[in-house]
C-alpha cells in the first residue's frame, strides 16, 4: 500500500483524513502558513502557533478548534499516524507537515525558502519517502542573487530617491516580505514609515516575539525624509494616492523577470523571495531525499520534468504530466 493523494482545492489524503491548505472550509484542515491563498475557514485546524495567531488577525476569531504543534515535535494524530510540524522558511510561522504511519514518511512542504530569511524561522529539510513540494519558481532560469546584495540594492534606491527629495516607497506585501524589507534595513539609520496593513501585521509578529528597526505608522503629511513600505497599491489604494511626490520600487522574486519593473508599473523592481529559486528547489529535494516527489505552484510541470532527467520520480499534481519520451 502507498499513500493515496488526492488534489482538488488543496490536497486531500483520505488514508489520514486531513486535507493540507484547501482553499475552502474543510472539516479538519493543515494550514502551512497565513497567507491569505492558504487559510479558510476550515472546523479543525493544524498549524504551527505562529500561523494561529496570524490567521486570527487576518480572519478574526471564529469558532474553528485549532490544534497547533511546536516544531520537531512528533504528536500522534490518531491511530497509527503520527504528525511533526517543520519549519519552512517562507514566513514567520510557515511549517512543513510530516506524516508518518504504515505507508512511510510523506512530507507536504506548503510555500518555503531554502536560505535562512531575517524574519522568520530557518527551513528544515527531514527525510521522507514522499514529498509534495511547491515550485512556483521551479524553472531553469530563476536564480535569485544573495539576500544581502538585493538588501544592499534596496537600501541604496532610498538613498538615491531620498536625495533628490522624493520619498522611496517598496511595495512589499504586508505579511513576510514587508517584515523581510524591515528587518533588511536594520543599520541602514533610515527612518521608515509602515503602511497599516504592513504595520499591523508587523506588530502581530513582534507579539510574537521577531525584532525589527525602529519604525511608525505612515504618516502622508509628514512622510517625507522616510522610507514607505506597504503592499503593493498600483496607485489605486487610499494610503499610497495620499502620498506626495515619490519612486517606487517592488520586492519580488519575479522581479528576477527582465521588464519587471515596468509591468509592476513601478521605477525599480527587486529579486527578494519568499520562495526557493530553482538551485535551491533541487537542493531541497536532494536533502530530502524522496523516491516519489509530488510538484505543485508555478513552475509544476518543468520542474517534475527536471527531476525526472535526474532519475527521481516525479508529477506535477492536477496537472496533465507529459512523458519526456527520447525522440526517434
Ligand atoms: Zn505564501
Amino acid at each position: 500500500m502507498a499513500w493515496e493523494i488526492e488534489h482538488r482545492d488543496g490536497i486531500w489524503l483520505p488514508q489520514a483524513g486531513w486535507w493540507l491548505d484547501a482553499k475552502t472550509g474543510k472539516e479538519r484542515c493543515f494550514v502551512s502558513h497565513a497567507h491569505s491563498d492558504h487559510i479558510a475557514r476550515h472546523r479543525t485546524v493544524l498549524c504551527s502557533a505562529a500561523t494561529a495567531r496570524l490567521m486570527a488577525a487576518r480572519l478574526g476569531s471564529s469558532r474553528r478548534e485549532v490544534l497547533t504543534l511546536p516544531f520537531g515535535e512528533p504528536q500522534r494524530l490518531g491511530f497509527d499516524l503520527e504528525a511533526t510540524l517543520h519549519p519552512a522558511g517562507h514566513i514567520l510561522g510557515s511549517s512543513q507537515l510530516l506524516l508518518e504511519n504504515e505507508h512511510g514518511r510523506l512530507l507536504f512542504t506548503g510555500d518555503f525558502k531554502l536560505k535562512p530569511g531575517l524574519s522568520c524561522e530557518p527551513c528544515a529539510t527531514p527525510r521522507a519517502d514522499v514529498l509534495i513540494m511547491e515550485t512556483t519558481f521551479g524553472w531553469r532560469n530563476y536564480s535569485f542573487p544573495p539576500a544581502g546584495e538585493t538588501h544592499g540594492r534596496i537600501a541604496e534606491f532610498c538613498r538615491e530617491t531620498l536625495a533628490a527629495r522624493k520619498v522611496p516607497v517598496l511595495f512589499a506585501y504586508s505579511l513576510g516580505k514587508s517584515q523581510e524589507v524591515l528587518a533588511g534595513l536594520r543599520d541602514t539609520g533610515l527612518a521608515i514609515m509602515l503602511a497599516p496593513a504592513s504595520f499591523n501585521m508587523t506588530r502581530v509578529c513582534e507579539e510574537l516575539g521577531a525584532s525589527f528597526p525602529e519604525y511608525s505608522l505612515l504618516d502622508p503629511l509628514r512622510c517625507a525624509g522616510h522610507v514607505v513600505i506597504g503592499p503593493p497599491a498600483y496607485g489605486n489604494d487610499d494610503w499610497f494616492r495620499a502620498l506626495p511626490n515619490c519612486r517606487t520600487a517592488v520586492i519580488s522574486g519575479w522581479a528576477a523577470d527582465a521588464g519587471a519593473a515596468y509591468r509592476f508599473r513601478a521605477n525599480a523592481a527587486f529579486p527578494l523571495s519568499d520562495h526557493a529559486d530553482h538551485a535551491d528547489l533541487l537542493a531541497f529535494v536532494r536533502a530530502v531525499n524522496p523516491t516519489l516527489v509530488f510538484t505543485m505552484h508555478g513552475f509544476a510541470r518543468e520542474f517534475a520534468s527536471d527531476l525526472r532527467a535526474l532519475g527521481i520520480e516525479a508529477w506535477a499534481l492536477g496537472l496533465p504530466n507529459q512523458l519526456d519520451l527520447p525522440l526517434g
